[in-house]
């Protein structure tokens, strides 16, 4: 029987991962970080999505043995440059608060004008095994609103309408909050990512 290590505590990582490659490769176990014997876990100290899922696949590897998957994600705002970025989970600082990074976000982008309010979500996957490495990252285009909208999602997801939702919903879109489980997985950075690396995965497992 497969066994795949995910570098995470989150049931629906984990939930979505086995959703995605259990069609690739019939059987396969999805275990996470609460499934195996304690390590430290790497500070994730990259300069982009991509070091830090390599990062934590490589210690997972090291630490388990297992095939190993990790995946880092945030937010990049046009505006600002590209930031919050790998910073996104503590942009307002230390301990880690959506609300406060939200209301921070919103308050930096004050005086941006409509037409400069472009962002998107990006996510890195990587997987490490015996065989080698691999890491691809997908994105989700979007905009950032000015007030908060939502109760589902995390994370940024009140104030950020993707564009794939305004050409389906037109000026008054929904933000990925709004969104169900399956609408943004269809959609998001994640479930990209995640459905592009799946096949590769799968071949390298055999
Ligand atoms: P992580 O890679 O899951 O640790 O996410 C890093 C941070 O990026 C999160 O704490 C959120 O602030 C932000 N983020 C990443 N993906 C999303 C998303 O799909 N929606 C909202 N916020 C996200």
């Amino acid at each position: 029987m497969p066994r795949i290590f995910v570098a995470s505590r989150n049931a629906k990582k984990l939930a979505e991962m086995h959703r995605i490659l259990e069609p690739l490769v019939p059987g396969v176990e999805v275990v996470g970080l609460d499934d195996v014997a304690f390590y430290d876990e790497p500070v994730e100290d990259g300069a982009t999505f991509e070091d830090n899922a390599l990062i934590k696949a490589r210690a997972g590897f090291a630490a388990t043995g297992l095939p190993s998957v990790a995946d880092d994600s945030g937010l990049c705002v046009d505006a600002l440059n590209g930031m919050p970025g790998v910073l996104s989970a503590r942009w307002s600082g230390m301990p880690k608060d959506d609300a406060r990074n939200n209301r921070l976000l919103l308050e930096q982008l004050h005086d941006v004008p409509d037409v400069r309010r472009g962002a998107h979500f990006a996510c890195a996957v990587a997987f490490v095994h015996a065989g080698g490495e691999l890491v691809v990252e997908a994105r989700m285009e979007g905009r950032v609103i000015r007030e908060l909208r939502g109760g589902g999602g995390f994370g940024y997801d009140v104030l950020f309408v993707a564009d794939d939702t305004i050409a389906a919903e037109g000026a008054d879109a929904r933000t990925s909050a709004e969104l169900s489980v399956a609408e943004k997985d269809a959609i998001s950075h994640r479930g990209k990512a995640l459905r592009e690396i799946a096949p590769r995965i799968a071949a390298a497992l055999g």
